[in-house]
C-alpha cells in the first residue's frame, strides 16, 4: 500500500460540557484567590496540569478547603450532600455540572420519585454515576454488562437510564433484555450525543487507516470507549495521554495513520501527538508527511 502519511478525525477538541467547566475554572482563577476542585475537574491530566499551574488546588475532601475558598463542582457532578455541606461551611460554590450530566441526575430522581426501581448502566466506581446514585440516596442499581443485567433480583417496577458515555449498542441491547423481565419498565435514554459523534467520525477514520493512535485520558469513559470502537473496525488502536507514550515501533512502513482524541482532551496535546507522529513517519519512512 502507498503510504499516505497519517489522517485527523474530524471535529476534535473539546465538547461543550467540557469546554464550559474549562471556561468557568479559568474566570474563578482570575477572580478568586483561592480555588479548589475535589478530585479531578474533568478526566485530562494535561489540562488539569495547566490548570493548576494558574493556581487550581485538587483536594480529596470538603474539610481541606478553608471558609474564604471557593469550590467547582467537576463535570461529572458531585453529590448533593457534598454541596449541602459546602454551603454550611460558606464556601463559594461555582458549578461546573455538564448539563448532560445533570438531565441524568434529575431523570433518576424523577425515576425514585415515581418509586421505581432505579437501574443505572454504568462503570460502578465512575465518579458521575457515583453522583448520580447519591441524588437517589444509594437507592439504584448499577448494571455493568448483560450478565449484570440477568443477575438483577426480580422487580416489577422499574426505570433504566445510562452513564452519559454508555450510550449505544450495548445500553439498548441490555433494556431490550430487561424490559422482557420487569412487567413495568421504563426506558430513559440518558446518553450524550457528543460521544457518539466522536465515535462515528473516529470510526470512519478507522475505515481508511490500518493504525489509530487516541488521544486522551487513561481515566475517561469516553476516550476507553474510543478506542474500543476503533478496534471493532478490526484497526490496531494505541491509547496515548501524550506525545512521549507514541512508539516509534508501533507505526509499520507504508501503514496508515488515524489520529483523534477524547472529548476532554485539549487541542494543544493533541498537536503534540500528531507532531511526534510526523516525527517518527518521516524518520522511519525517510520521507515527509503531508
Ligand atoms: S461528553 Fe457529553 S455529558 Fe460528558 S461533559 Fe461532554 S457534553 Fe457533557
Amino acid at each position: 500500500m502507498v503510504a499516505k502519511g497519517y489522517l485527523k478525525a474530524k471535529g476534535l477538541g473539546f465538547c461543550p460540557g467540557v469546554r464550559r467547566a474549562i471556561k468557568l475554572a479559568e474566570a474563578a482563577l482570575r477572580r478568586y484567590e483561592k480555588v479548589f476542585v475535589i478530585g479531578d475537574l474533568i478526566h485530562n491530566e494535561g489540562e488539569v496540569e495547566r490548570l493548576k499551574e494558574l493556581g487550581l488546588r485538587i483536594v480529596g475532601t470538603i474539610e481541606e478547603i478553608p471558609e474564604d475558598g471557593c469550590m467547582l463542582i467537576r463535570a461529572h457532578g458531585s453529590p448533593p450532600q457534598l454541596i449541602e455541606k459546602a454551603k454550611e461551611k460558606g464556601i463559594k460554590i461555582i458549578d461546573c455540572t455538564c448539563s448532560r450530566v445533570r438531565r441524568a441526575q434529575m431523570t433518576a430522581l424523577k425515576l425514585s420519585k415515581e418509586e421505581r426501581y432505579v437501574l443505572i448502566f454504568g462503570d460502578r466506581e465512575h465518579p458521575e454515576v457515583q453522583g448520580i446514585l447519591s441524588y437517589i440516596k444509594g437507592k439504584g442499581w448499577v448494571i455493568e454488562d448483560e450478565e449484570g443485567a440477568l443477575n438483577l433480583p426480580l422487580v416489577d417496577k422499574a426505570g433504566f437510564l445510562c452513564q452519559t458515555t454508555k450510550g449505544g449498542e450495548k445500553f439498548l441491547r441490555i433494556a431490550r433484555l430487561l424490559s422482557e423481565r420487569i412487567k413495568d419498565f421504563k426506558f430513559e435514554d440518558t446518553s450524550c450525543p457528543e460521544v457518539e459523534k466522536r465515535r462515528t467520525t473516529s470510526q470512519e477514520l478507522a475505515k481508511e487507516v490500518e493504525i489509530m493512535v487516541i488521544v486522551g485520558g487513561t481515566r475517561s469513559a469516553n476516550t476507553k470507549r474510543l478506542k474500543e470502537a476503533c478496534e471493532e473496525m478490526g484497526v490496531k488502536s494505541y491509547l496515548v495521554e501524550r506525545a512521549d507514550d507514541v512508539k516509534e515501533e508501533w507505526f509499520e512502513e507504508g501503514k496508515k495513520v488515524g489520529i483523534t482524541a477524547g472529548l476532554s482532551t485539549p487541542l494543544w496535546e493533541i498537536k503534540e501527538v500528531e507532531e511526534k507522529v510526523r516525527e517518527i513517519i518521516d524518520k522511519r519512512w525517510g520521507r515527509k508527511s503531508p
